[in-house]
């Protein structure tokens, strides 16, 4: 379903993933863990070409995403491809001068041509699903941070995506609202959402994920089902990276 074939990405000198192959089957939940510098957000943002790779293919549901095209069918088509990929960063992304209800609505209108009644609709069911129905009409500034990232993935879901891309969600929030967060992210692998995860957190990885990917200095060193990588891992810079993180 998300088939990413020898990516492979420098910035001048520094190669920051080295061949990369990786496959998520429809429904899929994979956790990408690994040191800082590793190539994490590289590898996620090259999945829908905002960090374009130097080398490699990446497919989705069939069509390869980073096609070289001449420029305005490009723009073309990495529209309708980031479309169907929703994301969320570890820094809340939310339009600061919109309330919770007009990011939502926001794309769904500009990019679907959904009429302000269908997407009020529609951005009441999402932030119900993420619990955040009684706050619709505040501003970013009025939420907390685990508001707001629960705010982001409404934002996210009400484009409908194929493929949920989170990018350590969770890391900047304070201890007692990461759970929060963690339980929407739940709900969506309950669901069935495709996903795949940068995180810190093993403890969250080993409970929702069908796979854990150890990236370190740009490869895929072990990967394998959470209770073999985190209780087996059979490479030493693995077990030396759980050591300090588990
Ligand atoms: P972290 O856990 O800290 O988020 P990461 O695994 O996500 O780390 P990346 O952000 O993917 O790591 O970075 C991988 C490497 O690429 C790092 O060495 C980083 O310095 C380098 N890098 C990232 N973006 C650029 C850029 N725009 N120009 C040059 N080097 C970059
Ligand atoms: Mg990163």
């Amino acid at each position: 379903f998300v088939e990413i074939r020898h990516a492979q990405k420098s910035y001048g000198s520094l190669e920051v993933l080295k061949d990369i192959s990786l496959n998520v089957e429809r429904g899929q939940i994979v956790a990408i863990i690994g040191p800082s510098g590793s190539g994490k957000s590289t590898l996620l943002r090259a999945i829908n070409d905002l960090d374009p790779l130097t080398g490699g293919e990446v497919w989705l549901d069939g069509v390869q995403v980073n096609k070289s095209l001449p420029h305005r069918q490009y723009e073309k088509h990495i529209n309708e491809m980031r479309q169907q990929v929703g994301m969320v960063f570890q820094h809340f992304n939310l339009f600061p001068h919109m309330t919770a209800r007009e990011n939502v609505t926001m794309a769904p209108m500009l990019l679907k041509g959904l009429s302000k009644a269908e997407a009020d609709k529609l951005a009441e069911e999402q932030l119900d699903k993420v619990g955040m129905l009684d706050r619709i009409d505040y501003y970013p500034s009025r939420l907390s941070g685990g508001q707001k990232q629960r705010v982001a993935i409404a934002r996210a879901l009400a484009m409908k995506p194929k493929l949920m891309l989170f990018d350590e969600a969770t890391s900047a929030l304070d201890p007692e609202l990461v759970d929060e967060v963690n339980m929407v992210m739940k709900k969506l692998a309950e669901e069935h959402m495709t996903m795949i995860i940068v995180t810190h957190e093993m403890d969250f990885a080993a409970s929702v994920c069908d796979r854990v990917l150890f990236m370190d200095q740009g490869v895929v060193v072990e990967e394998g089902p959470p209770s073999v990588v985190f209780k087996n891992p059979t490479k030493d810079r693995t077990r030396e990276f759980l050591r300090k993180h588990l």
